[in-house]
This record gives C-alpha cells, structure tokens and sequence, in this order.
C-alpha cells in the first residue's frame, strides 16, 4: 500500500481539465503578429485580449474611423477602412472564434454569437 501513488488527485484532475479549456479557448491562444514594417516581420507572441493595444501602440492602427488603411500583414496588403481592419485581422489572420458559452458552437464574428445566443438560448 505504502508504494502505491496517489498523487494524483481530483483536484489535479480538475487542474488539467482547466488548463486544456483555457489552451482550446481562442481567447487565451497565443497568437503571433505578423505585421510587417519596413520590411521587418512583428513576430510578437500576444493574447488575443492584448492584441488591438498592441496594434494600436506598435503599428499606428488607431480609432474607428473611415480614413483608409493597409493591412500590412505578411502577404495581405488589401486596402480597408481604419475600423475595419481589428476584424478583418480577426478573421482573415487569425482565425478568432468565438464559443457560444450554452453549446460551444463556434462563430467567426461576435455578433452572430450574440443572435444565436438570443435566437436559441433567450429564456422569454
Ligand atoms: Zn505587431
Ligand atoms: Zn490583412
Ligand atoms: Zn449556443
């Protein structure tokens, strides 16, 4: 009895489970920044929830307005409104998914989410 292990607890077994849901999550991926100025690509590792400060304070991608702008993501270069662009990112480089909290389906944008939610899960 002495040699069995039983180390590892429920409680350890709930931590794994954490930590795989916090590594599926999208929102927790880390994610890379391939924005290239003069040339040279950004290579940032980020969470997805640091990302718009970081564009905004290392790439110059500032407010929602309609002043165009160019994706310089590495082999994008397409042209776009400045309110545009944190989505077109979101969607177009990084694949973002949101998971709807009830059945874990997956959306690309937040609002389809927030229909489905609605649609599907609104308690009236
Ligand atoms: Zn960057
Ligand atoms: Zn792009
Ligand atoms: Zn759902």
């Amino acid at each position: 009895m002495a040699s069995y292990n039983y180390n590892f607890s429920a409680e350890d077994a709930a931590k794994l489970c954490e930590l795989a849901r916090i590594k599926n999550n999208p929102q927790h991926r880390p994610y890379v920044c391939l924005w290239v100025t003069n040339g040279v690509v950004c290579n940032l590792h980020f969470q997805a929830s640091e990302f718009p400060d970081h564009l905004r304070s290392a790439h110059g991608v500032v407010g929602a307005d309609k002043a165009s702008l160019t994706c310089c993501w590495v082999n994008c270069f397409t042209e776009m409104p400045k309110e545009s662009v944190m989505r077109h990112i979101n969607e177009k480089h990084l694949e973002w998914r949101y998971t709807c909290p009830t059945c874990n389906e997956q959306f690309t944008r937040t609002y389809t989410m927030q229909n489905h939610i609605a649609r599907k899960h609104s308690g009236n």
